[in-house]
């Protein structure tokens, strides 16, 4: 299995993941808006025993969201890390801080119901409301 890394903009966090995205999207919801500071958050869901921080693991500062997520960000620079989503045992990668590139591109615009409207989505992948599956929160 290909293992990706993944590096915060300080490089003070380094983590590696195998290259197995159980899946991945984009997220439009409000609290990921405002988490990233973005449109929407590209994540991509694995086992959070398969999340393995090499270094700087002292350097991530978790926010309880709710009590379905835990968001954790680098108290260094700042940088958005990962939700982990506590009653599933997965963990939601930020994308955008994998150094190395998935196999698994994001599936599905999620949360379009809330997506904010200085966005438009321009690519023909699918678009849910909320999520296609469930009613939780993805991220
Ligand atoms: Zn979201
Ligand atoms: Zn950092």
């Amino acid at each position: 299995m290909k293992i990706l890394k993944g590096q915060y903009l300080c490089c003070a966090v380094e983590y590696e993941i195998p290259d197995n995205l159980l899946y991945a999207g984009y997220c439009h919801c409000s609290e990921c808006r405002k988490f990233s500071g973005s449109a929407f958050s590209a994540f991509g869901g694995v086992p959070k025993n398969s999340l393995l921080i090499k270094s700087g693991e002292e350097e991530i500062r978790y926010y309880k969201k709710s009590e379905a997520s835990n968001m954790a960000s680098c108290k260094v620079c700042g940088s958005s890390l990962f939700a982990d989503k506590v009653a599933k045992g997965l963990v939601h990668i930020r994308l955008g801080s994998l150094v190395d590139f998935p196999s698994l591109k994001p599936q599905a615009h999620l949360y379009v119901g809330s997506k904010a409207p200085w966005f438009d989505i321009t690519d023909g992948l699918p678009q849910f409301e909320t999520m296609p599956s469930e009613r939780q929160a993805p991220t």
